[in-house]
């Protein structure tokens, strides 16, 4: 636990776009060097953003983590919205739309060679939100896997990884997807057998205000500029937790048959998607997972 505990709090300071480390450089430091100049950074960094960019260009754009100036904007209205519930607002989409543009993703120079990080405009900023918390535990399974743990189940606020077997009876571990609907008593959905499997879930009832009786949550659609609305959860199964992260994300911001065209073009990715009435959808091999 020391082992793992020690390395996400390392991965944690890396990619924190809030907070100053003494003697760090990390997404912070990148936004705030925007427009001004490279950042050098750890390799751990530059490969997180690699790794996002590639996941930019398999959703199809859905997942951006360039999108910083437009989830800011949100973040203040929404930060306000829960500190002030009577004058909550929302950002005018005039104000959105500058801020959108300034989120090119091919404005985030990667020198691999320097190892080095540049935003060329002093307007953009990075948010790792939708990416970071699932590749940190990626890499943080696969270094205690090398130390010699090869069963252990690995829970990050939501982003759950499993890797191997539970106890002498080699038993998948079992994870349960939590009931969007927090006024129902069923409080857990299903029960999920995994092994060596990483089970991520992005939905609207975490982080979210209500303006005029509507409630506006913290994944925005590229598109729209707006809160997401197809879905109130989704999630997804595969492999690696980063890869999982990144999908889950996408697909919340993507039509369902959009969505499920997309989870199916994968071997080994599946997902369930969870509507606003209530109705949930299953990619094909989705159900074989349910313990119960
Ligand atoms: P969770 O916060 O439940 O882990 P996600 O993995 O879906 O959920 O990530 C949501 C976070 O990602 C938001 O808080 C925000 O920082 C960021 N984000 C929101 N919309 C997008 C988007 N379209 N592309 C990239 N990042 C996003
Ligand atoms: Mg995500």
């Amino acid at each position: 636990m020391q082992l793992i505990y020690d390395n996400l709090k390392t991965y944690h300071q890396l990619y924190d776009k809030y907070k100053d480390y003494e003697g760090i450089n990390n997404i912070k430091t990148i936004n705030d060097n925007a427009g001004i100049a490279p950042v050098s950074v750890d390799r751990r960094i530059i490969d997180m953003l690699l790794f996002s960019k590639e996941m930019y260009r398999i959703t199809d754009g859905t997942v951006n983590i360039a999108l910083g100036p437009v989830l800011e904007i949100w973040h203040i209205y929404r930060t306000a919205g829960i500190d002030d519930p009577l004058n909550a607002q929302l950002p005018s989409m005039e104000e959105l739309i500058r801020a959108n543009s300034f989120t090119d993703i091919n404005q985030v120079i990667i020198d691999e060679e320097n190892s080095t990080v540049f935003l060329t405009n002093e307007n953009m900023s990075l948010d790792v939100g939708a990416i970071a918390k699932g590749y940190a535990a990626e890499q943080v399974t696969k270094i205690a896997f090398q130390k010699g743990y090869t069963n252990f189940l690995l829970s990050v606020g939501g982003n759950t990884r499993a890797v191997g077997t539970k106890g002498q009876e080699k038993a998948p571990w079992s994870v349960g997807i939590q009931n969007p609907d927090k006024s129902s008593e069923q409080t857990s959905l299903y029960t999920m057998a995994l092994t060596d499997l990483s089970l991520v879930a992005s939905g609207n009832y975490e982080r979210y205000y209500t303006v005029d009786g509507k409630t506006y949550h913290h994944i925005i659609d590229p598109n729209t500029l707006m809160p997401s609305d197809y879905f109130t959860a989704v999630s997804i199964l595969c492999e690696d937790s980063g890869m999982a992260d990144a999908l889950s994300t996408a697909i919340y911001n993507m039509p369902f048959e959009k969505g499920k065209a997309f989870i199916e073009s994968f071997d080994n990715v599946e997902a369930m998607w969870i509507f606003p009435n209530g109705e949930r959808k299953f990619s094909n091999h989705f159900k074989d997972f349910i313990l119960e």
